[in-house]
């Protein structure tokens, strides 16, 4: 009954090339972003395969410069939603009547697509859209989405064990698809995750309705592209581009809603599950929901951490992508024996960072999304810069004239209550609170207690014993934690990603523990001779 082959090796992850001055890849990705910054799509809305521009226009603009238009996509809203589920719903037989091997082999050509011929494509418009340097697109847009592709078959294929057949009978368990159709709603700051949210649910045999961030449009329309190249048929990935509300709502309203597969902002996902519970009596299933949502992520440094390799990762760990990871460091804690050190040290690493257009490969950082976001952590920067209590070191490199340019800022707060320790920023704003040597174990319970979310930290120092200690102090204030490294960077298929507490459902985004999410067991027995009478034994005659 079970149609997924045997298990099969774990691939290797995707090589990251290095986009090093004179490397074919260098080449290649800059000619693709000269092209693609003057190719402007009309980007549409996919829906049953056919594309649909309907709905009001709005420009996809590139972050770090105002002047670049990247293309126009349309705002769908309820009607392109309707379509899209009915379009979903139509496939759905077809599709889920595919093997799993059929469909393995359209992610797998997908993954060989990627890794190859359309590299630079997904890059480019990665570092066009979202304002990442070729380094960061490369491990997200390319390395990442070709890992998910291929751990997530490689993963499904050993998904295998079947329950106990004893004489006379025959047990089986098969995975199959929701009844219904999944909305994944994916959000601005990781190609990788647009792509795996919407065709993971497909590969385990579900129709989907994916919702893009609006400023991610670009890239998705790229995404799109590529599973359709790959092979993935008409209404099985419908694309609805607009805000996200009226086209959630229209999917929360559809008595056909199997699964939400959602990553972005805790309060949207909190008004997602809100909306489901309000509906739950109206729906054929009860909707499978998975969140991966926001972070404040921390590194507790001990004692005994190395100066160095400390502030290498905080400022790597902060900054890298102007501090847009869920999993970006964003608050610290340095003992006062090291703080002098560390401090100097960052505020040296700091003044060398280079920030500017993606597409001048000298640039260590880009621009913010957009200008809500710069606006919004330009008032965090004056609020603190106002604050008695906060003592801000650097904060370099503020610019709203050519594009959203948010500098890397370095905070010392003196209240470890202080908001900036607890709420999420989402940008270039690390706050460290320094405290005394003699105060490890009020610090690990400050780490644990301050902040609402549970995604990922990361803990220092070279006393083993110590290290050990906060490891299993914090055992649940990350589902990431790392040790003498930054918390960003998790590998499909080395360190499973995803966070609990108000982080979200922790459903290991690349793992096992995801793609049972997207399927639902049918358990089938099969008695070879039935009985043939009603009565039993012990209802003989003495
Ligand atoms: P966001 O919540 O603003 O948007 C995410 C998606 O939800 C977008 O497609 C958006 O259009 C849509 N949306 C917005 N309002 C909606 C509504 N009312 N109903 C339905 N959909 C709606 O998040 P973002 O700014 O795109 O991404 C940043 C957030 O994502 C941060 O909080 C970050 O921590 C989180 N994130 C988490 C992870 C993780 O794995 N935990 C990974 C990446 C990003």
């Amino acid at each position: 009954m079970l149609d997924i082959p045997a298990p099969k090796a774990l691939p290797e992850n995707e090589p990251v090339l290095s986009y090093a001055p004179g490397t074919p890849e260098r080449a290649k990705l800059k000619e693709t972003l000269g092209a693609m910054a003057r190719e402007r799509p009309d980007i549409p809305h996919v829906v049953g395969g056919k594309e649909l521009r309907e709905g009001a226009p709005f420009d996809v603009k590139a972050p770090h410069d105002h002047a670049l238009v990247l293309g126009t996509a349309h705002d769908g809203g309820k009607a392109v939603a309707e379509k899209a589920i009915a379009a979903s719903l139509a496939a759905a037989p077809g599709w889920a009547s595919t093997t799993f091997d059929e469909r393995a082999r359209i992610f797998l050509r997908a993954a060989d697509l990627l890794a190859g011929p359309w590299r630079a494509r997904l890059n480019a418009a990665t570092m066009l859209g979202q304002s990442k340097t070729a380094h960061q697109a490369e491990i997200d847009a390319a390395c990442e989405l070709v890992d998910f592709l291929r751990f997530n078959v490689a993963f499904a294929s050993r998904l295998t064990e079947q329950p106990l057949s004893v004489p006379g009978t025959l047990n089986n368990l098969e995975l199959r698809p929701l009844e219904g159709f999944v909305l994944a709603v994916t959000p601005f700051n990781f190609t990788a995750i647009a792509g795996n949210l919407p065709s993971v649910c497909a590969l385990m045999g579900n129709v989907v309705v994916w919702k893009p961030a609006e400023s991610q449009a670009l890239a998705a329309y790229h995404t799109m592209k590529l599973f359709e190249a790959a092979g993935v048929p008409p209404g099985v990935i419908n694309v609805v581009h607009g805000h996200g509300a009226p086209i959630a709502d229209s999917c929360l309203a559809s008595r056909d809603l199997a699964g939400i597969h959602f990553t972005g902002s805790t309060t949207v996902f909190q008004a997602l599950w809100r909306g489901v519970g309000e509906r739950i009596a109206s729906y054929r299933t009860y909707p499978r929901i998975v969140g991966e949502t926001g972070g404040k992520d921390f590194v507790f440094a001990h004692p005994s951490s190395d100066v160095d390799a400390l502030a290498v990762a905080l400022v790597r760990g902060a900054y890298e992508f102007q501090g847009q990871k869920c999993s970006a460091a964003s608050r610290a804690y340095v003992p006062r024996s090291l703080w002098p050190k560390v401090r100097d040290r960052m505020v040296g690493h700091i003044e060398a960072i280079t920030m500017g257009d993606v597409t001048d490969f000298r640039n260590f950082m880009g621009a913010v999304i957009d200008e809500r976001a710069w606006t919004r952590l330009a008032g965090w920067r004056d609020r603190l810069k106002a604050d008695a209590k906060a003592n801000v070191v650097t904060d370099k490199g503020w610019s709203r004239e050519k594009g959203w340019f948010a500098g890397p800022t370095l905070v010392e707060v003196l209240d470890p209550s202080h908001p900036v320790l607890h709420e999420e920023l989402f940008g270039p704003i690390l706050a460290v609170h320094v405290y005394d040597d003699g105060k490890v174990e009020e610090t690990l319970e400050l780490v644990d207690r301050t902040s609402p979310y549970a995604l990922t930290g990361a803990v220092f120092g070279e006393d083993r014993i110590a290290v050990a200690h906060a490891v299993k102090r914090l055992r649940q204030a990350a589902g990431n934690l790392y040790v003498n490294d930054k918390p960003t960077g998790a590998v499909v298929g080395q360190q499973p990603f995803g966070g609990a507490r108000a982080s979200g459902t922790n459903d290991k985004a690349g793992s096992a523990y995801n793609l049972l999410r997207w399927a639902s067991p049918r358990t089938l027995k099969e008695t070879l001779v039935p009985p043939t009478s009603v009565p039993y034994p012990f209802m003989g005659a003495e």
